[in-house]
């Protein structure tokens, strides 16, 4: 059949390589990496058989002074690492893909809290994420080392059977783009100083790497090409150009982006897809060698527009390829519309940040597969008929219905409201957030193809309906309500004046009732709604003051790597920040706030307040039905996502897919997922 992205399935001659086509997972980091080598094979095992012709690592270190502890990447220390990777790239030569290996020496980057090596850099300097600690700087023995070690690593990588071989200097992460920058190298001998020399330690690694291993396997470099610091960085029009021109011909792949990870992997409110294309495009120009790049791809008409306007060869994606690990075999069997599109929510960077294992708001089943056996394509059918009645569809009723329904299960789901989709319809209106829609969107897709779950929108349901409607399998995913009370996470008591009529909740606001004048935001939420509030409130003309007893603005975000945007932009909003401070009593036209650390007290206007602190299961229903459960009046009753517990979207998405995973199943008194020990 003829299809009119053919052009993505374009076999693409990579040096020595031929990548079957042209989507390319690019390295990326997942909380798995060398600790959990077992789900990190299965996880890039399935994005093998989902068609990405490319699969690759995340960073891996070379060597132990490069210890990027707390943080779990992956290790090619020596030649013990071999086996892991080796099952690795087995696990993906196994569906006709090219595996990846990004080797990594992080330079100030590397902690080495775990290996208590001394970290190495340019010259002596601070080691990153505030760590007391500094690195030596390196003499030329040091880079003969680095050198030497990098070498041994591409040799190793090489015998693990990789068939693509990075030299990183990307994302402010990695030694060789510590030297391509004078704010870290202020050397004076050969590798310091002129662009020239700054660029020789990069252009000595990827000589080295080609001259080990570059008759069998292709060398790629990771360069950053623009740091969005205008001339105090590397920037597409300045040093990232002239690098690349300088090193054009050497390299046989360039994967070209933009530093630091915040904006490579910049989230759904602050950039749009194919947003990198103006950073990296100049690079098609001045190279022969094929060019992969990023930009949260997930719809098969811009990765053709990249490809067709000469700006990528081969289309890179991280998250698009978590979302979505089937999404090219997607394209190729035109089933556009069954693409589970990434949301740019960030979920998947926040487990690598925290150290556990990826996981993903869109995709329940990503970091999964190998513990729990999920795919994300094919789910166990059901070994009985049973008919189940859920009632809400938030994320996590639609994700039940639809995980249940495609078990084979008769479903009919029930919700209050005219239009499903809980919490995300509301939420997916406030500002920036528009392609969370998406997990709502996906799974009525999904469902609307299913003719043994049926949906009831409108159906406000009490506990005697639901008996009445004669179900035996009940499932409630009836969501939960912002408090409005302020008790929160370090109050535990009503916040005095709470019920005072101008204190609103963000139900409130997200009903439509939309007050003016100067509000003051109470976050002790810590991660988006707050901000996004007040962002909303700005569009309507308010003064916005924000408050929160953590002592940063959505303390959280950090982790999504959205912090920083996210407080530059309510500051050039001109908000009024106060941190660490705890409202103690809201009064007619004011507030009163204690310092969290001093005690002081302070008083700040307000003509509106909104509290955005716990949230409250809603649950009524749940323990109105326990005791027909008691009575044998139903067989099964279970509560799931925010009813249960409130959460992120993200663990309402995986509570409904665990509900619809085990539903029917012989309940199991272990733990109910596989873990990888250490050895004894
Ligand atoms: P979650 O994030 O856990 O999926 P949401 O709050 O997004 O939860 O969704 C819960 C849904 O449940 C909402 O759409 C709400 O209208 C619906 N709901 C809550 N209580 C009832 C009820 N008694 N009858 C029908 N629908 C309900
Ligand atoms: Fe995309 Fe969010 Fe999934 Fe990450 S967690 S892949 S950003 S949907």
């Amino acid at each position: 059949m003829d299809n009119k992205f053919d052009i993505l399935f374009e076999p693409v001659k990579i040096g020595p390589v031929t990548a079957p086509n042209r989507f390319f997972q690019v390295p990326h980091c997942n909380g798995m990496g060398y600790r959990m080598p077992k789900a990190l094979v299965e996880m890039r095992r399935i994005k093998a058989e989902g068609g990405w012709g490319v699969v690759c690592t995340e960073e891996v270190e070379i060597h132990h002074s490069s210890d990027l502890s707390p943080n779990i990447e992956g290790r090619i220390w020596d030649d013990k690492d071999i086996p892991a990777l080796e099952l690795m790239v087995d696990s993906v030569h196994q569906h006709g893909a090219l595996a990846g290996i990004e080797l990594t020496y992080g330079g100030h980057h590397a902690s080495n809290l775990y290996s208590r090596s001394v970290s190495l850099g340019p010259r002596s300097l601070g080691v990153d994420g505030y760590h007391p600690g500094q690195t030596r700087r390196m003499d030329k023995e040091d880079i003969r080392d680095i050198r030497k070690w990098h070498r041994a690593a591409a040799v190793r990588a090489k015998k693990a059977g990789f068939d693509i071989i990075y030299c990183y200097a990307g994302h402010n992460l990695a030694l060789a783009m510590h030297f391509l920058l004078p704010r870290y190298n202020d050397r004076t001998d050969e590798y310091g100083g002129s662009l020239e020399n700054r660029t020789r330690f990069l252009r000595e690694l990827i000589e080295d790497t080609k001259d080990a291993v570059g008759d069998t396997c292709a060398v790629a470099v990771r360069l950053a090409v623009d740091e969005l610091l205008g001339d105090d960085g590397i920037s597409h029009q300045g040093e990232g150009h002239d690098i690349v021109s300088m090193l054009a011909e050497l390299p046989d792949l360039w994967d070209v982006n933009i530093s630091g990870w915040s904006h490579d992997s910049a989230t759904a409110r602050f950039e749009r897809e194919g947003y990198q294309e103006k950073y990296i495009k100049f690079t098609k120009s001045l190279t022969s060698k094929p060019v992969v790049g990023v930009g949260r791809y997930t719809t098969p008409d811009a990765m053709l527009r990249a490809v067709q306007n000469g700006i990528v060869d081969l289309i890179g994606a991280a998250r698009p390829s978590i979302a979505d690990p089937f999404l090219p075999n997607k394209i190729r069997e035109d089933r556009i519309e069954d693409i589970r599109e990434c949301i740019g929510c960030n979920i998947c960077a926040s487990a690598d940040e925290l150290g556990v294992p990826i996981r993903c708001t869109q995709n329940p089943t990503m970091g999964e597969e190998w513990r729990r056996g999920w795919h994300p394509e094919i789910i166990h059918p059901k070994k009985k008929n049973k008919d189940i009645l859920i009632i809400g569809g938030g994320p996590a009723g639609l994700e039940s219905a639809r995980a249940l329904g495609a078990r084979g299960y008769q479903v009919a789901l029930l919700d209050a409201r005219r239009e499903l989709g809980g919490r995300v319809v509301l939420e997916s209106v406030l500002p920036g957030l528009i392609e969370w829609r998406r997990v709502v969107d996906w799974r009525l897709t999904q469902i609307e193809k299913m003719d043994n779950v049926s949906l009831y929108p409108g159906s406000p349901m009490t506990a005697e309906d639901i008996l009445e409607a004669g179900y035996a399998h009940i499932i409630l995913a009836t969501g939960a309500e912002w408090r409005k009370d302020g008790v929160g996470r370090n109050q535990w008591k009503p916040i005095k004046g709470h019920n005072l009529p101008h204190v609103f909740t963000p139900d409130d606001l997200m009903a439509g009732k939309i007050p003016d004048g100067n509000v003051l935001i109470y976050d002790n939420d810590h991660y988006y709604m707050g901000s996004v509030l007040a962002e909303l409130l700005l569009q309507q003309g308010c003064q916005v003051t924000f408050v929160t007893p953590a002592p940063l603005v959505a303390y959280w975000s950090q982790y999504t790597l959205e912090q920083e945007k996210i407080q530059r932009r309510l500051m050039k909003s001109d908000v009024k920040i106060f941190t660490q401070q705890i409202l103690e009593e809201i009064h007619p036209e004011k507030v009163t706030l204690t310092d969290s650390v001093s005690g002081e007290a302070i008083e700040v206007n307000a003509d509106i307040v909104v509290l955005i602190t716990d949230r409250l299961p809603n649950d009524e229903l749940y323990q109105a039905l326990k005791h027909a459960l008691k009575n044998s009046d139903i067989q099964s009753l279970c509560v799931i996502g925010d009813a249960e517990a409130p959460n992120t979207i993200a663990q309402a998405v995986f509570s409904g897919h665990l509900t619809a995973q085990e539903f029917g199943e012989i309940p199991v008194s272990d733990t109910p997922f596989k873990i990888e020990r250490a050895q004894v």
